[in-house]
């Protein structure tokens, strides 16, 4: 068995949000397609993933649009948004509903793939794509469970994904580099705070991104958004850095999330660092060669925030198309893949978003920062409002 070759018409690497949504939304255009695929995943669900689970908007959108309700999985809804610059900024808030909603990855995951299987679709778990190998007639995907053969292959395997590597090993990169902390929440370690002022605490709904390290080089900022693990409020913190301003000196990463915790009241000593890479989104970052499209952090994540469940769920709207046209015209270039995605709300909003990284992040002087993030509220929320969000509007249907 471990040296038959297995054949299958439309392998998914990657049981994450991009893959999971690369066939539910190819179910969606076509339900016949839901016993042609199979989705490759190597851990077993529920499975960790770093992620601080804030989802926006859009995420929700394009939920709701695939007929699920992200209500099903344990959430926590902050009411509002700090977008701060040393601790005073930006307060954002959307009229009657929540500004933002956080899940555990491992849920939500688990929740997604469950309804992908309730829809007819195989996952295999446990398996470790190892490489993909294109040729004219198919591809040929090694596995750490032998060889598997298929029409075509969505590489949705991540930032760090062994399908991007594969077809592109020799393209640039770009990553930002990531830590995260879990803690109790501030009413639950009220001893390690009892020396701040009640009145300066920020309250536990908020959601705050900090850009205070931007002047220090640290081209991105740290957050601190509620949470809930096992049903007990916590906060999740943590530092993202694009690596734009990499060429100068940068404390380290671990530094501002430091003292960000800190002025909470918070020993970021006391808890456990992991970090994880976000490959983020350029206009040139490669998304398919004939028979491979790569959707999610394979392809880029937002390089604003490194918010990418959303932009992971509107892949696979975009891939799932693609996909379904090329079986209409017995056609696998997927050669108008990239123009697609371009011209789509999730394409436009990630080209407005690294234009956008390129002026914040590189315009780093403190009198910037501040002008920004405290003093230019009317132009900031326009610009989130109409660029940065709402994109899920002007994806394209799949019913
Ligand atoms: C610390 C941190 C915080 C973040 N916070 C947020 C946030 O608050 N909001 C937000 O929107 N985004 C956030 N992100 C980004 C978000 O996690 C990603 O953009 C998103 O997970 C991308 O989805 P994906 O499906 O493309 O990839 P992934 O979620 O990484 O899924 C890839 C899947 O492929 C599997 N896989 C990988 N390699 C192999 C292999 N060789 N063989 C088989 N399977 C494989 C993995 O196990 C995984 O299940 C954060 C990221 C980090 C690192």
């Amino acid at each position: 068995m471990e040296n038959e070759t297995r054949k299958h018409d439309i392998l998914i690497l990657g049981g994450g949000p991009s893959g999971l949504s690369t066939a539910l939304h190819l179910t969606r255009i076509d339900p016949h397609l839901a016993n042609r695929i199979l989705i490759l995943e190597k851990e077993h669900y529920p499975r960790l993933k770093l992620c601080a689970g804030g989802l926006v908007i859009d995420a929700e959108v394009i939920l709701e649009r695939l007929g699920l309700d992200v209500r099903e999985v344990p959430h926590v809804d902050a009411d509002s948004i700090r977008f701060d610059f040393e601790g005073k900024g930006l307060n954002v808030r959307v009229p009657k509903r929540h500004a933002i909603r956080i899940i555990r990855r491992s849920e939500f995951d688990h929740w997604l793939a469950k309804k992908a299987e309730s829809r007819g679709i195989e996952i295999r778990q446990g398996v470790t794509i190892k490489k993909v190998i294109p040729d004219e007639n198919g591809v040929t995907v090694e596995t750490d469970q032998g060889e598997f053969r298929a029409e075509i292959v969505v590489g949705a395997d991540g930032s760090n994904g062994d399908t991007r590597r594969s077809i592109f090993p020799n393209e640039p990169v770009y990553t930002a580099r990531v830590l995260e902390v879990i803690t109790p929440d501030y009413t639950t370690s009220n001893n390690k705070i009892a020396s701040i002022k009640k009145q300066e605490r920020p309250r536990n709904d908020v959601a705050f991104f900090d850009f205070f390290a931007v002047p220090n080089n640290i081209a991105g900022y740290t957050w601190d958004f509620p949470t809930q693990i096992n049903g007990q409020p916590m906060r999740c913190w943590g530092v993202y850095d694009t690596n734009l301003l990499a060429d100068q000196k940068r404390p380290a990463l671990k530094q501002p999330l430091a003292e960000e915790m800190k002025r909470q009241g918070f020993d970021l000593n006391d808890y456990e660092i992991k970090g994880h890479p976000i490959r983020w989104y350029s206009p040139w970052n490669k998304a398919s060669v004939p028979r491979v499209l790569l959707v999610g952090d394979a392809v880029g994540a937002d390089p604003i925030f490194g918010e990418g469940i959303s932009m992971a769920l509107g892949y696979g709207a975009i891939a799932a198309q693609e996909i379904a046209e090329s079986y209409q015209h017995g056609e696998f270039s997927f050669s108008r893949y990239k123009r697609r995605l371009v011209r789509s709300g999730l394409g436009q909003t990630l080209l407005a978003r690294w234009l956008i990284t390129q002026i914040i992040y590189t315009f780093k002087w403190k009198w910037f920062q501040i002008l920004l993030w405290r003093m230019l509220k009317p132009i900031v929320l326009f610009v989130a409002w109409v660029f940065v969000l709402n994109w899920s509007k002007r994806m394209p249907a799949t019913t």
